[in-house]
């Protein structure tokens, strides 16, 4: 998202330094190298913000420090722990690999970069159904037992920095540490008899993240500033500095009004007028479990943008959020549909709520349809992804007023 944001003349900011902001100036800024801020703000200034929010982690294995186990003096497989909750079957028997970051030691301090080993090198193998004839039956994986990887044969043994120290530029000497995790390598394809589907790893949430950046680009803000917000962390209860519990968009925020000299009391009407759109992947109908979905509340992918409602507010839409959201997928002439979960289930949860207790806006929870959720391999609807990025674009482009009493214009 940096190398989109840097060609499109976007200003890096840094959160360490002091930020000079200009009416009609497009910046972004990273926390983390894992969660990214980007916004525009119109020429003759703002009375509000138009946020986006979406999330860039997914569930995945992290691999653990000192991560190489011995077997038989035969094969050397790695210690590996959840990050997330995922489904763990897709993750057996498929060519994996490793990327994240390494840490290096430098004369100055301490360097930062990020790798991705551009290779087959590892596959959690399932038993053989012969030594395990109930897997069929429901099978209770074991993180610490089940889900290893293999990385080699003996001569691997003490390989795995190594490999890390080449796909870093450096000697193994010189790592003072790492954040790695596995990664599925099959590639995304489009399918089905009309190639109607996309099939991925991390379509939640990268669909609603990717749809979002592409909408900030291409959107002109008029009254409000523009904002596209992504978060780490939100498979893991976001409360991290980067996550939606931390205070990044609040953080933000007050940078950009302190830069326009607002007053505390012009702070608290500007958040009257912004509204935050909290987009996070939405569970369609399943073909073979329809009876899994509500009654009446049934999206299907390609049919457009799911709303969420949940009376616990588990997702934040309410009658008026859901209501200016409409009004932006008419305005944009974008389908959309509904999503609540069965009233004997719980579902899940999202980054909507946690952000808003940081940020009070009015805020909705949407998402596009999607299948197998948390799998690392996932599908979705290949047309529903431009109408995101429609409605966003309409979004960022428009300006949500308060004007009293549950009223509100939106322009
Ligand atoms: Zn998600």
């Amino acid at each position: 998202m940096s190398d989109a944001f840097d060609a499109h003349g976007f200003t890096r900011l840094n959160e360490g330094e002091v930020w000079k902001l200009e009416a009609g100036g497009n910046y972004y800024v990273s926390r983390n190298d894992s969660a990214l801020i980007a916004f525009r703000i119109p020429k003759n200034g703002y009375v509000g913000y138009q946020i986006m929010a979406s999330h860039a982690d997914s569930p995945v294995f992290k691999i653990k420090t000192n991560a190489e186990i011995e077997v038989d003096n035969a094969m050397i497989k790695l210690n590996v722990e959840k990050y997330g909750g995922m489904i763990c079957a897709p993750w057996l028997d498929r060519p994996l690999s490793i990327a994240g970051r390494v840490v290096i030691d430098t004369d100055k301090g301490i360097e930062t970069r990020l790798i991705n080993i551009d290779k087959d090198l590892l596959i959690i193998p399932n038993l053989a159904i012969h030594m395990n004839h109930d897997v069929n039956n429901g099978y209770s994986f074991n993180a610490q037992k089940d889900m290893l990887p293999l990385f080699g044969d003996i001569d691997a043994k003490g390989g795995l920095l190594r490999i890390i120290a080449e796909a870093a530029g450096t000697k193994e000497s010189a790592i003072l540490d790492t954040d790695l995790y596995l990664y599925n390598r099959n590639k995304g394809t489009v399918f089905g008899a009309n190639n109607e589907y996309i099939a991925s790893g991390r379509l939640d949430d990268l669909q609603s993240a990717f749809s979002s950046m592409k909408a900030l680009l291409l959107s002109e803000p008029k009254r409000n500033i523009a904002l596209h917000c992504v978060y780490d962390n939100e498979e893991v209860g976001s409360l991290s500095k980067q996550g939606a519990a931390s205070g990044f968009l609040k953080d933000v925020m007050g940078r950009i009004n302190s830069a326009f000299g607002k007053s505390d009391e012009e702070k608290l009407i500007l958040l009257q007028n912004s509204f935050l759109i909290s987009a996070d992947n939405a569970h369609c109908v399943h073909p073979n479990q329809s009876d899994k979905a509500d009654p009446t509340n049934r999206p299907y992918m390609n049919k457009g943008i799911v709303i969420k409602y949940s009376a616990n507010q588990k997702y934040t839409t309410d009658a008026i959020s859901g209501a200016l959201f409409r009004k932006i997928c008419n305005k944009a002439g974008v389908p959309y549909q509904t999503f609540a979960n069965r009233s004997d289930m719980i579902g899940g949860s999202t980054l909507g709520n946690i952000s808003t207790s940081q940020v009070a806006v009015n805020t909705i929870d949407i998402g596009l349809p999607q299948l197998a959720m948390h799998s690392c391999y996932e599908t979705a609807g290949a047309r529903d992804t431009a109408y995101l990025v429609k409605a966003a674009q309409v979004f960022y482009s428009s300006s949500v007023e308060g004007i009293g009493n549950g009223s509100y214009s939106l322009s």
